[in-house]
């Protein structure tokens, strides 16, 4: 083991240079005039005290993933509105820390985690739930809907834009709820789904106002004539939502902007021309959120937090789901296992993990709770491509080559070997190194960082295969010092 130690010291870190660049942005930025304007008129004498926050560094905030622990929050300032959620000192370089690849938190923004707090008033069911992100991509609002769910649920995430499901799979990936499904479609696309969901959230595109603090790009892509057009786009969102959510449903609307097109004015078109009822959140005064007429709005100089907008409705009328599920997973031209190959996958499963397997035309098995099997069907039948089921693994003979998504899977067997590694090690397993294991068993192992997995190894005895995904690993430089 001696022969893979290394001490690493960062070079050229790419969230520290990031970071140096914004801090001399930012103190040196003018905000478009319109938008200061605007924004004057929305605070009135507040406005300074906006402006000046404006150019202050933005809060670093984490929320823990409840179902994978790992992170040590001790001592940490706790985010008001979410239970997991928690404000760092400073901004690490989170590439180098395993439990991150882990899947152990996600590095969010601490406005919007009260949608938290949101569903918890206003859906107080435990019942299972079908879920909807209409507009998911990174993920971020996903793998807390995953984490807040009640159980049985099921969660579909939605990205339109193709280039940003990759990082929305690989997120809710690490994440590792198997009861969370992605897929890729115009909001349209959905329309034999009406009535079909508990719950659609849609974390709106929009003009960014309230990230101007975090990401000078949205600064410079400002313009009166982008507010109008990301308003018009959130209708056209918004008008296709409405339809999905099933009677006595949840729309929950949010964007990170403070104008009142984007925000306020779109939720009274809700309440006015979708006839949604609109409903009150009770938010403790000390939590420094405002109520606007319909939604809520968070602002950096009166919280811990960036500029988030967020307004709930019910579906009080609506038309019930009246879909026919598929017979099988027909769009990805799948076949059933073969029962010794389903026997097989059981051994790699946890014991409470009843799973139903298919294959694809490549050989993949992709699995789902069989208690969602139904719900999948109708989704089958219903989208023009199906959804993504999550992968376990393809097989080679009687052997499985397991699939990443399984490693980081909170279905899988906690028996299955694994050897620990420590930061340094797991460094060099997530920069896909080849790692020395002369006293690990032969086989397939788990590579672990504080008993959270990262991924497989082949140990063959005079080596170890490193079955990383080449999309995963640690791009970053990390010198040897
Ligand atoms: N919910 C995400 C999270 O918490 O990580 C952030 C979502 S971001 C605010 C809005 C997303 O909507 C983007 O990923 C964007 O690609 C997507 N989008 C852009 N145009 C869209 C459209 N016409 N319909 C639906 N989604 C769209």
């Amino acid at each position: 083991m001696a022969q893979n130690r290394a001490i690493f010291t960062l070079k050229n870190g790419r969230d520290a240079a990031r970071r140096t660049a914004r801090t001399t942005y930012y103190l040196t930025v003018n905000l478009p005039p319109a938008f200061s304007a605007s924004m004057q008129t929305q605070l009135g004498a507040d406005f300074s005290l906006f402006e000046k926050t404006l150019a202050t560094e933005p809060p670093v905030s984490i929320r823990l993933n409840p179902a994978k622990r790992g992170y040590d929050a001790a001592g940490l300032a706790p985010v008001p509105w979410h239970p997991e959620g928690y404000y760092l000192p400073e901004r690490p370089v989170f590439t180098l820390d395993p439990v991150f690849h882990a899947g152990g938190y996600y590095v969010q923004e601490a406005s919007s985690m009260v949608l938290h707090e949101v569903l918890d008033q206003c859906v107080p069911s435990k019942y299972p739930l079908r879920v909807l992100d209409l507009c998911a991509a990174p993920g971020g609002k996903s793998t807390l809907l995953a984490s807040w769910m009640p159980e049985g649920s099921l969660l579909l995430a939605n990205e339109v834009i193709r280039s940003r499901v990759t990082v929305l799979k690989e997120n809710l990936e690490r994440w590792g709820s198997p009861d969370t499904f992605t897929c890729s479609y115009d909001p349209e696309a959905f329309s034999k789904l009406n009535g079909f969901f508990d719950l659609v959230l849609v974390d709106a595109p929009c003009s960014g106002e309230g990230l101007f603090r975090k990401d000078p790009d949205a600064i410079q892509e400002w313009s009166p004539e982008h507010v109008q057009l990301c308003s018009a786009r959130q209708r056209r969102i918004l008008a296709a939502a409405v339809k999905l959510v099933a009677p006595g449903g949840m729309l929950l609307y949010s964007t990170c902007t403070y104008n009142e097109l984007e925000n306020d004015q779109n939720a009274q078109w809700l309440a006015e021309n979708q006839k949604l009822t609109h409903l009150d959140i009770d938010l403790p005064t000390e939590w420094g959120i405002n109520a606007r007429d319909y939604g809520y709005q968070c602002y950096p100089h009166h919280l811990r937090g960036e500029g988030f907008y967020f307004a709930a409705f019910r579906q009080t009328r609506g038309v019930p789901f009246s879909g026919k599920p598929a017979r099988y997973m027909d769009k990805l031209k799948s076949k059933s296992l073969h029962k010794r190959e389903e026997a097989a996958l059981a051994d790699w499963l946890d014991e409470d993990a009843d799973f139903f397997f298919v294959q694809r035309p490549d050989d993949t098995v992709l699995g789902a709770p069989r208690h969602l099997k139904e719900d999948l069907l109708f989704l089958d039948a219903a989208l023009p491509q199906g959804v993504w089921l999550r992968e376990m693994g393809a097989f080679k003979g009687k052997d499985l080559i397991p699939a990443q998504d399984l490693a980081m899977s909170t279905a899988i067997s906690a028996d299955l070997p694994a050897v620990e590694l420590d930061r340094e090690m797991s460094l060099l397993f997530l920069k896909k190194e080849s790692i020395l294991l002369p006293e690990a068993p032969k086989g397939w192992l788990l590579a672990q960082h504080r008993g959270l997995n990262l991924g497989w190894m082949k140990n063959l005895g005079n080596r170890v295969n490193n079955y990383l995904p080449k999309d995963w690993r640690i791009r970053m430089e990390i010198r040897e010092g």
